[in-house]
């Protein structure tokens, strides 16, 4: 019945004539009916309680729904709490979030998770404004947060609703420019439900994220706003949403080695405050260079060399810069004495590697090869 209902809206509304704003409240019951037969049934829907809601909403920044459940699933048993992860041990935490990338997200969830406990007795804080104030919580997270665990009445404008709202009004906006972005919030806020806001962004969200999808045709007559939109009506759906070209990433050359004797093999723990800051790394160079100059380079004796071997190329793409990669293995006949200390290269057992050390996703295609 209520498909029936839905659907039967858009030969009600056709192409009438609408203010931009009446346009947008006129979602509300069309996208909250389609939203009680469609939503998917997620890990963390199961339970909205503002921890779980706050994981889930980091790990799904820039990562896709599938990918996330696993490492969702994982972190709730290891850190059930805002209080455990407050004490989390860093290099558990990072190898928890081993291959989500962006490793920034999880550095500012402990250090959120600290100021909870602090300043908010181990929850997190109930307004738009504290969430907000916390370390990496924007307007999106943060509205997220509070209409879906608090109910509060707050918008969560994501690239995914940008797109959709950009499209039901035939906006030609640059979507990349926050400008558009809170233009857009305020927009929402002015026209959301009292009430179910929650459901209500999640709607929105979950609409851009599989019916007005971001790569290829969007599936109009799946969509329960195709009444109501005007780049649908207009056939301008190639054309919105507007987003200016991206720059171009960098491409880095690297060399990436693996120093191994028999059983056990060189990594290094990167210091700063870098990308992939706080991880471990295996050795590697700027640029591409020879196993000789590398071994010269990195400090190993050559008369330990057993077996030096080319590895195949490979490449990890990051938001702005892309690495190329050309990998060498060098086997030595035992470890050479090296000094000691943090952020110097050290030996570890080779099936540690896998179990405790966090490696960022860039240099599995060596890992594989250990
Ligand atoms: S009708 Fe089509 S273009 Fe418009 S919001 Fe729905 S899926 Fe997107």
């Amino acid at each position: 019945m209520m498909e029936q209902w839905y659907k039967g809206l858009k030969i009600l509304e056709g192409d009438r004539e609408m203010s931009r704003e009446d346009r947008l409240k006129a979602l509300e019951g069309p996208l909250l009916a389609w939203y009680e037969d469609h939503a998917r049934i997620l890990p963390w829907r199961s339970s909205p309680e503002p921890y779980q809601v706050w994981v889930s909403e980091i790990m799904l920044q820039q990562t896709r729904v599938e990918a996330v459940k696993p490492y969702f699933l994982r972190f709730m048993e290891e850190f059930p709490t805002v209080r455990s992860l407050a004490e989390a041990d860093d290099d558990r935490l990072m190898k928890l979030w081993e291959g989500l990338g962006y490793y920034s997200r999880a550095r500012n969830l402990k250090k959120a998770a600290i100021i909870a406990c602090e300043q908010y007795g181990g929850t997190l804080p109930d307004t738009y404004e504290g969430l907000l104030s916390l370390p990496g919580i924007g307007s999106y997270t943060a509205g997220a947060v509070a209409s879906i665990a608090y109910g509060l009445r707050e918008p969560a404008v994501d690239g995914n609703v940008l797109r959709v709202l950009s499209r039901v009004t035939a906006s030609r906006e640059d979507i990349g420019k926050q400008s558009v972005k809170r233009e857009m919030e305020a927009l929402i806020r002015r026209v959301m439900p009292e009430k179910r806001t929650g459901e209500y962004n999640q709607a929105l969200i979950e609409t851009g994220a599989i019916v007005c999808v971001p790569n290829g045709t969007p599936k109009c007559g799946e969509c329960p706003m195709e009444s109501l939109c005007l780049a649908s009506r207009r056939g301008l759906t190639e054309e919105i949403p507007v987003k200016a070209g991206k720059k171009a990433r960098r491409v880095e050359k690297r060399t990436v080695f693996l120093i191994e004797t028999s059983d056990q093999i060189l990594i290094r723990k990167r210091e700063g405050e870098g990308l992939l800051a706080s991880l471990y790394e295996l050795p590697n160079l700027d640029g591409w260079t020879e196993g000789k100059e590398g071994m010269d380079r990195l400090g190993i004796p050559e008369r330990l060399l057993l077996e030096s071997e080319e590895l195949p190329e490979a490449r990890h793409i990051f938001s702005h810069v892309e690495w190329k990669m050309k990998g060498i293995r060098l086997r030595l006949s035992r470890i050479p004495a090296m000094d000691q200390g943090e952020g110097l290269p050290f030996f570890v057992r080779k099936e540690e590697l896998e179990s405790r050390y966090p490696l960022p996703a860039a240099f599995s295609p060596y890992r594989r090869l250990v």
